[in-house]
């Protein structure tokens, strides 16, 4: 893009590129298929898979599926739907840190032959206070100091399931003294009898994600390792593994600042808690900023990356706000989203003057800016549908105050007549539940007479050919603007009425053809979506992705 200044990732790829120090770029976008994916990974995978297209380069799909017990199939699975919705295409085939595993043991067994290991019986209360203070040295273990016999004995051992989970590890012998605590001997091996979604019960010890997530790197070619910023601290780690293990190749990592959103949270543990508690209807409920949910709130993939690039990418951490988010699906759908008219409230109107059985075909372009988005029929009958918002009986209302329909006074149907309202009728509790109305003749796109002066344009669907739903919608999923802050219980803030259901709405018969995920604007009341879970063709589902204008002011 030559219109926008080149961030500092994009910087160091260029400068690597032009000097030679790479041939090709290959990036990595590495999940831990323990949850759904959230609006932050799609800034890593927008960043990682991004820096791939625009330098040529590849980018890999790993799943960093070092810690069994909470990794599952159907996170996987989930993962890579995601990353391909979201218009992006791993080099290759999937990757898996646990294809290495093989690898990661030799490596193992080289560093306890070169007196860089060690099996350690400490408990892992005992390591944390042998490990000490930031700013004092720490203690060492009185294991330290095994022979590289006993060592690669009882490393054998651990995988071959003699020993109890938590009662020994492997761990480097780096410096108990160094003032950053991740030197300080650290875990290579823990041993886990669980077994793995992908090597079954093979195992009975996994790697620690410090053994493992570099060397992954290297294994793959991995040219520039990006990742958030509080791995920082673990990079002269993963330098020193990478300088002490026999790899093939030399990665480098790189830090940016994670994204944090306002009213929600993003991280994979609380949002497994709103499902697993049943706050939210499951992972992909259209109220998660999860991809799967903003996918099925009817967020656009495109609206995702281009908020991805929105926001930059830098390495001083901030909070950006839900309503730049909001900006960019809004923007989005106000130039592709057809336009449809949908009745949420419907009140029936009878035009008096027009014949009972007729039938006339109003046409109104799918887009109003865009011609090649063809033009949509709509049928017009003598009973209709309006929103019950767009009447109101007092006849006195001011014409600026109130723009629709009174008793005497003209509106427009868009696209369609302009028609007065002549009478109600109510029910025997006052409810109004019909009204009686006349059409002005030859004012279907064309305008009124001398003296009709419609109060506004409301819209309308025919009471005979329109197709039933159910609207749902949604609000923030919290009413506090940082959630998950402090001391605070995030689920404090939770909204209790972030979800409401609209049924017995009318839409034009058009809508009946909807297919899942499809975009529209309902006139005058939003973005809707067709839901791809609830939604059947006898009984249709939209979710309200976002109002028409920001209705959220702080
Ligand atoms: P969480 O903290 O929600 O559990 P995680 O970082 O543990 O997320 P991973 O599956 O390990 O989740 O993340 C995969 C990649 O996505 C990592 O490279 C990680 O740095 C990146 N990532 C995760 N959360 C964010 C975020 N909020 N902003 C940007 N990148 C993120
Ligand atoms: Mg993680
Ligand atoms: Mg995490």
């Amino acid at each position: 893009r030559p219109d926008k200044p080149l961030h500092f990732i994009q910087q160091i790829v260029k400068q690597d590129l032009e000097q030679g120090k790479i041939e090709r770029l290959v990036t990595r976008f590495p999940p831990e298929p323990n949850g759904y994916l959230h609006i932050g990974h799609a800034k890593s995978i927008c960043l990682n898979f991004g820096l791939a297209e625009e330098f040529g380069g590849v980018c890999n799909l790993r799943f960093d599926d070092t810690n069994p017990t909470k990794e599952e199939q159907e996170y996987v699975d989930a993962i890579k739907a995601d990353v391909i919705w979201l218009g992006f295409q791993w080099h290759g085939d999937v990757k898996y840190a646990s294809d290495y595993f093989d690898t990661f043991y030799q490596w193992a067994q080289a560093l306890v032959r070169a007196g860089k290991a060690y099996v350690c019986d400490l408990s892992a209360q005992e390591a944390s206070r042998y490990r000490g203070w930031a700013t004092e040295p720490g203690k060492d273990s009185p294991y330290r100091n095994r022979s590289v016999e006993e060592n690669l004995d009882l490393l054998g051992r651990m995988q071959a399931g003699e020993f109890d989970e938590g009662s020994r590890t492997l761990r480097a012998k780096i410096d108990m003294a160094s003032p950053n605590m991740h030197l300080r001997d650290p875990v290579l091996y823990r041993i886990r009898k669980a077994r793995h979604h992908q090597t079954g019960d093979k195992w009975c010890i996994y790697p620690s994600y410090d053994f493992a997530h570099g060397q992954e790197d290297a294994i793959e070619g991995v040219t520039h390792s990006i990742c958030t910023l509080e791995f920082a601290d673990h990079r002269p780690l993963y330098d020193w593994f990478i300088a002490n293990l026999p790899v093939p190749h030399t990665p480098t990592q790189y830090e940016f600042a994670r994204l944090e959103l306002t009213y929600t949270v993003t991280s994979k543990r609380k949002l497994k808690q709103l499902v697993d508690e049943g706050h939210v209807d499951g992972w992909d409920d259209p109220r998660m900023p999860t991809i799967s949910g903003m996918r099925r709130r009817g967020y656009p993939p495109a609206a995702l990356r281009h908020f991805c690039e929105l926001i930059g990418v830098t390495r001083s951490a901030s909070t950006v706000d839900m309503s730049t988010l909001e900006y960019a699906v809004r923007d989005h759908l106000n130039e592709h989203a057809p336009r449809a008219m949908c009745v949420l409230n419907p009140l029936r109107v009878v035009v008096s003057n027009f014949p009972a059985g007729d039938v006339e075909s109003m046409t109104q372009p799918v887009h109003p800016q865009n011609a090649a988005m063809g033009e949509r029929r709509l049928p017009f009958t003598r009973e209709l549908y309006i929103e019950r918002a767009d009447f109101n009986e007092d006849s006195t209302l001011s014409r600026k105050k109130f723009k629709r329909l009174v008793p005497g006074d003209w509106v427009r149907l868009r696209g369609a007549y302009v028609i007065r309202a002549d009478e109600v009728e109510k029910d025997a509790q006052g409810n109004i539940t019909v009204v009686h109305a006349s059409l002005v003749p030859g004012t279907v796109g064309a305008n009124p007479p001398e003296g009709v002066r419609p109060r506004g344009v409301i819209h309308w669907v025919s009471a005979r050919e329109n197709v039933d739903c159910e609207l749902r919608l949604y609000e923030r999923l919290f009413t506090d603007a940082a959630p998950d802050t402090g001391d605070k219980d995030f689920l404090d803030a939770l909204n209790p009425d972030s979800l409401t259901v609209l049924s017995g709405c009318k839409g034009e018969i058009g809508l009946a053809a909807a297919a899942a995920e499809d975009h529209f604007q309902f006139e005058r009341e939003g973005y809707f979506c067709l839901d791809n879970r609830l939604s059947t063709p006898a009984a249709l589902v939209f979710n309200r992705t976002i109002g028409l204008k920001d209705g959220f002011k702080d």
